[in-house]
């Protein structure tokens, strides 16, 4: 069995961009559009003969839409309970949100290796915003900008290694 990596954030933190960018396939719906990716999505990815894995892409948790929650959410919740890691991705644009809370309390309750993935650090000046993410008390805090291919190299090298 191949081990099972999730992606999992809020909506429009760049889940599926990186998932695109890992996967090296556009299959993933990305868009700035919230919701669009409903279900969970598995690729397998072969990135060099000792990582190898499946990547799962997940809708994430939309706090602030009461639509299609449920069905995310739950989708969302499956996906952790199979993976061997999870990569919570943040905004480091946006800082930390009340939902980002709400999504580390579930990381703890299944008590899996979680690292925090913070995304779009391009064109980032304050330093302060993205160094806030490390009150979040990950062990692991990668920083990367997943539409620009910033820092996805390192994290692949450095931490995809087996955990
Ligand atoms: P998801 O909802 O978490 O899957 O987010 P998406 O991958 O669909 O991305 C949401 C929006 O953020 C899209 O418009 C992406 O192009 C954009 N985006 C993703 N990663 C980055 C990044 O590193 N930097 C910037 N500036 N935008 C990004
Ligand atoms: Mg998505």
């Amino acid at each position: 069995m191949l081990p099972i990596i999730v992606l999992i954030g809020r909506t429009n933190v760049g889940k599926s961009t990186l998932f695109n960018i890992l996967t090296k396939k556009r299959n993933a719906l990305v868009s700035s559009l919230s919701g669009l990716t409903r279900d969970r999505n598995y690729e397998f990815c072969y990135l060099e003969k000792n990582k190898k894995f499946i990547l799962t892409d997940t809708a994430g948790f939309d706090f602030e839409s009461k639509i299609i929650k449920t069905q995310a959410h739950k989708q969302t919740l499956i996906a952790m309970k199979e993976a061997d890691l999870i990569l919570f991705v943040v905004n480091a644009r946006e800082g930390i949100l009340p939902g980002e809370y709400e999504i580390l309390k579930k990381i703890r309750k299944y008590q899996k290796e979680s690292f925090l993935i913070i995304n779009k650090i391009d064109g980032i000046k304050e330093v302060e915003k993205i160094h806030e993410f490390y009150s979040l008390g990950f062990k692991k805090n990668i920083k990367i900008s997943a539409s620009h291919n910033q820092g996805i190299n390192h994290f692949i090298n450095k931490y995809l290694t087996p955990w």
